[in-house]
């Protein structure tokens, strides 16, 4: 109505049904005549999408990026003093120094990974594997670790059972899962055991470890949210593990769920359609 009152040409961002347009009104004269007005919707939704991603991720790294590097800055400052001498905090510091830039690398590699799945380009790599030998190798690239907390590792998964899927995300998935499950636990068995019926594949991963309380269950999926902060800056987590690990199992159209009890462990059950399923 403005513009034809006002016989203006008009630029604006408007929002119709959840979609966003860019509106541009160029008024038309014939003879010096105002007769009309032509409205131009340019739809701006996967733009200013791809721009919050952008603008999310950036934020992101930075806040995430903030502690470890602080940590980093402050030792080198105290370590570069002249007046420097003290060799065991020297070798604490590298140490630490260490540490904080794994801590760094692996959020990196997390948010790197969660900015793919975000922009909707998580291209699976579909091949047929074991899955009984994909969780053998995912137990060794943990085997120090188990043995220095003295750990039980059981692989139940069905020895012949050959899944089609993307074996590197697969990989994430478990590892991400057994890792939560090692860094949860003090003592007890993490076992892994598979189940198939007529229409789907269940995979569970189940610890003895600290558990966690109903009230966190329905958080835990979220994008940096951690039950223990400081456990989990301990343990190194970015607390985006879990949210990776739910997209990857929903780009391969499953589902994820998890029962807990505090003190006494969790179950994290991954549900797959059976067509996922090989040699079924
Ligand atoms: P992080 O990268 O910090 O480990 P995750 O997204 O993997 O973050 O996990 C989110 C939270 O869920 C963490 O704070 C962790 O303490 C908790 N959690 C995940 N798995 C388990 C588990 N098996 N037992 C107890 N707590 C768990």
């Amino acid at each position: 109505m403005y513009v034809y009152l006002k016989e203006n040409n008009l630029q604006r961002s408007v929002s119709i049904n959840g979609q966003d347009y860019n509106a541009v009104s160029i008024t038309i004269y014939e003879n010096n005549r105002f007769v009309g007005t032509l409205f131009i919707f340019q739809n701006i939704t996967s733009i200013l999408e791809r721009e919050r991603i952008q603008k999310r991720f950036i934020a992101d790294a930075s806040h995430e990026l903030k502690t470890p590097v602080s940590a980093i800055k402050g030792m080198a400052e105290i370590l570069n003093r002249p007046s420097f001498s003290d060799q065991e905090t020297l070798v604490d510091f590298l140490k630490q120094i260490e540490i904080e830039s794994k801590r760094m690398e692996s959020v990196m590699n997390d948010m790197l990974n969660l900015s793919r799945y975000s922009s909707k380009n998580v291209l699976l790599d579909l091949s047929s594997f074991n899955l009984f030998d994909l969780v053998n190798e995912v137990k060794r690239s943990y085997s120090t670790l188990l043995k220095e907390k003295k750990l039980t590792f059981v692989n139940d998964v069905s020895s012949t059972l050959l899944i089609h899927a993307d074996k590197d995300k697969f990989f994430h998935i478990l590892s991400n899962l057994i890792s939560n499950s090692i860094k949860s636990s003090d003592n007890g068995i993490i076992r892994i055991h598979s189940s198939i019926t007529a229409f789907k594949l269940e995979i569970l991963i189940k610890d003895e470890g600290i558990g966690i309380h109903q009230d966190e269950i329905p958080y835990i999926f979220d994008r940096y949210y951690r039950v223990d902060e400081s456990r989990s800056r301990q343990t190194g987590g970015s607390g985006l593990g879990l949210a990776i690990v739910k997209a990857y199992v929903q780009a391969h159209l499953g589902q994820i769920e998890v029962s807990s009890e505090l003190n006494k462990g969790s179950t994290f059950t991954l549900i797959f359609p059976i067509s996922i399923v090989k040699n079924n």
